[in-house]
């Protein structure tokens, strides 16, 4: 019987890897976006919306671009930047600041989103009062990582230490070497503050894109790293005996919320050598063909409580 795993990352890559983009700047709107669209890698960008009160709105709304482009995606960096005094400001700030980008994305209240903790300022809450205010509001703190995946100018901050495209590929390299995730971060691109150069960028999203297209790198926004993760972990792959004809049967038991933890799951399965395809057939959907290269069919399952499926 064929053994089948579910996948580390997303479509069985070796690394994942997800791009922030802090301040809602204007060079990120400007530059950023229209970059990763035109490659179709997602980025995460995390705005203050009480940055865009008055005659600024117009310069929020623009952000509402997201709900026709799914690699855009808006995150939580509180209402006002200027830091939290304890735990009933946090979730003021958390609150006020969903409910902003709320209009402006059109997500439902119970969908997650991504949060980063602002920087240099004040931040008087332990990790079990910030822990129980994420929980409340519905947002997720993103990865934490070293200086080294900090962008910018070289010399302005000694916490920013990505300087060139070089500097952040060395970062996916880590990434891929080890197996595991990584996070860059970006304020201004060509422009704004701790701005790092536009055509550096350009660099590392062509080779981002390089990467990808060889099935090396995942690259998505944050939320859905996190609920990949998530689900990866919770998920359980039981195997049942295959019907006649069948090459494997299984069943996988999601752990996680459907309506919440949505991140379709990669599966990974071995074919005997000389089949270039397989078909899977998941209980309840038409059957899908799948190829198989390298004695390996790679395949996505949409979460459900549980769903049963079998390979021929
Ligand atoms: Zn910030």
């Amino acid at each position: 019987m064929p053994a089948i795993r579910i996948a580390r990352w997303k479509n069985d890559a070796r690394a994942a890897v997800s791009l922030y983009y802090d301040d809602g700047t204007d060079s990120a709107f400007e530059m950023v976006v229209p970059s990763l669209l035109r490659r179709r890698i997602p980025g995460t960008f995390f705005l203050c919306c009480g940055w865009f009160e008055g005659d600024k709105a117009p310069k929020l709304a623009r952000w509402s671009l997201c709900r026709e482009h799914p690699e855009i995606v808006l995150g939580n960096h509180t209402w006002s930047h200027c830091g939290v005094q304890g735990p009933e400001d946090l979730a003021d700030q958390l609150a006020r600041n969903a409910e902003g980008l709320r209009a402006v994305t059109g997500l439902p209240p119970r969908a997650l989103v991504a949060f980063g903790i602002p920087g240099g300022v004040p931040w008087k809450v332990t990790p079990v009062e910030q822990d129980a205010c994420f929980a409340a509001a519905g947002v997720v703190l993103r990865h934490v990582f070293p200086p080294e995946n900090a962008g910018g100018p070289p010399g302005l901050h000694k916490d920013v230490r990505m300087h060139t495209a070089a500097d952040a590929v060395a970062a996916l390299d880590r990434a891929e070497a080890s197996g595991d995730r990584e996070a860059l971060l970006f304020h201004g691109v060509g422009g704004d503050w701790i701005a790092f150069p536009a055509a550096e960028h350009e660099r590392l999203l062509a080779e981002i894109d390089r990467r990808r297209a060889e099935g090396r790198l995942w690259p998505d926004a944050e939320i859905a790293l996190h609920k990949y993760e998530t689900e990866r972990d919770a998920a359980r792959l039981s195997p049942r005996p295959a019907p006649e004809g069948a090459l494997a049967a299984a069943e996988l038991s999601f752990g996680t919320d459907p309506a919440v933890y949505d991140e379709p799951l990669t599966l990974v399965a071995a074919v005997p050598d000389g089949r270039d395809s397989v078909v899977l057939e998941v209980a309840g959907a038409a059957p899908r063909r799948v190829p198989a290269v390298d004695g390996r069919a790679v395949f996505d399952l949409a979460p459900a409580a549980s769903l049963s499926f079998l390979l021929r």
